[in-house]
């Protein structure tokens, strides 16, 4: 027993450092705080980590944001159907329904947890106009089989990277197949700006149709037209959004994205160490990294069976708690939420894997902020709340 209370570990503590608050402070002090050369410098060296053109992406207020204009810019066909998995959270399917679409869920396959190919196929119908893959916890969905169903169907695809900033698949960047990628860097992120979200093109014209919906609809061919004398009018060309991301949150990520790759080998080892300090508990641990592909490590979740753990899963997250460790739960599925069962008459049972996991699985700490002592204390509490 501790004879001293230990400070509570935070499930997914942002980790900042020195430089992004010197960034933000040298930003307040230049005036100029909307978007601006911040922005600008962010947004390059985001696509430059991705291995595409500036012009390929632009900085957002939101993940979700990225997700609701990469829909509006495809031009589907109002009220087609879009399929996505059930195990994510609820602002893939809210864009969805934003964007004048339909929500269809295809399960989940109960090893890697992310969408299944073949679920996909036997969920498309006549009405359906893209499928919305979510990889899940960082891990690359199958990409290979579902550019093929997408192509075969004549289907666009929309990837939501929320989790996935470093994930590759088969030596491709995640976010770089479908006709759009979608990313956050909200603030338990792998990269964090507060609020924010880039959205990635494959084509420069969508890409530019993307950008004039994120700021009203105004199109920037007037800077041209007008020259660079005197009063500049825009043009509103859309019924745009206000969906831009100012050079406060840039600011953040800039230094954020400089230090992507350092944070992702801290929680690579963490990682490491919770595959081996828990493999012999009664708890199902993520699936090992298939070959030829690059895990992002966002999420490190374990299934909690009552039959097998002598704890159901809520009772474990009460029992982490009282030991002063945080936790997440990612996610309920989908069709246990009511809002989506009225509208969608969905029932959880419909997806029997998405279901069993979302309500087995507890996610653990997995912060670069995490510290050694920190990890042990995670594993230490697992042991204790089992049984
Ligand atoms: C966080 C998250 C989003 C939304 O991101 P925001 O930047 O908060 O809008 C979308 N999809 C998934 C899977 C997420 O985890």
């Amino acid at each position: 027993m501790q004879s001293s209370p230990q400070p509570f570990i935070v499930f997914a503590a942002p980790d900042i450092h020195e430089a992004e608050i010197e960034e933000v402070v040298a930003c307040m002090r230049s005036g100029w705080l909307g978007t601006g050369p911040r922005v600008a410098r962010f947004e390059a060296e985001f696509a430059a980590y991705k291995g595409v053109k500036p012009s390929q992406v632009a900085g957002l207020n939101s993940c979700t944001a990225a997700l609701h204009i990469a829909m509006v810019a495809l031009r589907l066909e109002p009220g087609s159907e879009v399929i996505t998995t059930p195990l994510t959270f609820c602002a893939t399917a809210n864009a969805i329904i934003h964007a004048g679409l339909v929500p269809v869920l295809a399960d989940v396959d109960p090893e890697t947890q992310n969408i299944d190919p073949s679920a996909i196929e036997a969920a498309i119908t006549p009405r359906t106009s893209a499928i919305l893959p979510v990889h899940f916890a960082g891990r690359p969905c199958e990409m290979d089989r579902i550019m093929q169903i997408a192509n075969k169907h004549g289907l666009a695809v929309i990837e939501d990277c929320a989790h996935a900033i470093e994930t590759e698949y088969k030596g491709q960047r995640a976010g770089t197949f479908g006709d759009f990628g979608c990313f956050s860097f909200y603030v338990t992120k792998n990269v964090v700006t507060g609020e924010g979200g880039m959205i990635l093109a494959r084509d420069e014209a969508k890409m530019a149709r993307a950008r004039v919906l994120s700021l009203h609809g105004m199109s920037k061919d007037a800077w041209h037209r007008f020259g660079d004398k005197g009063y500049k009018h825009y043009q509103v060309v859309e019924s745009g959004f206000k969906y831009n991301m100012m050079d406060l949150q840039a600011a953040i990520g800039i230094h954020q994205l400089a230090r992507v790759e350092a944070s992702w080998r801290r929680r690579r080892e963490i990682w490491g160490y919770y595959q081996q300090a828990l493999a012999a508990l009664p708890l199902r641990l993520p699936a090992p990294d298939a070959p030829d592909t690059r895990h992002a490590y966002h999420l490190y979740t374990v299934m909690v069976d009552e039959a097998e753990s002598g704890v159901g899963r809520d009772g474990f997250l009460d029992r982490m708690h009282g030991q002063g460790v945080g936790t997440g739960v990612h996610y309920l599925s989908l069709a246990e939420h009511p809002y989506y069962q009225d509208r969608f008459g969905w029932r959880p049972h419909e997806w029997p894997h998405a279901m069993e996991i979302g309500r087995q699985t507890v996610s653990l700490p997995l912060s670069p902020k995490l510290a050694d002592v920190d990890q042990h204390r995670v594993t230490e509490a697992v042991r204790r709340a089992l049984g």
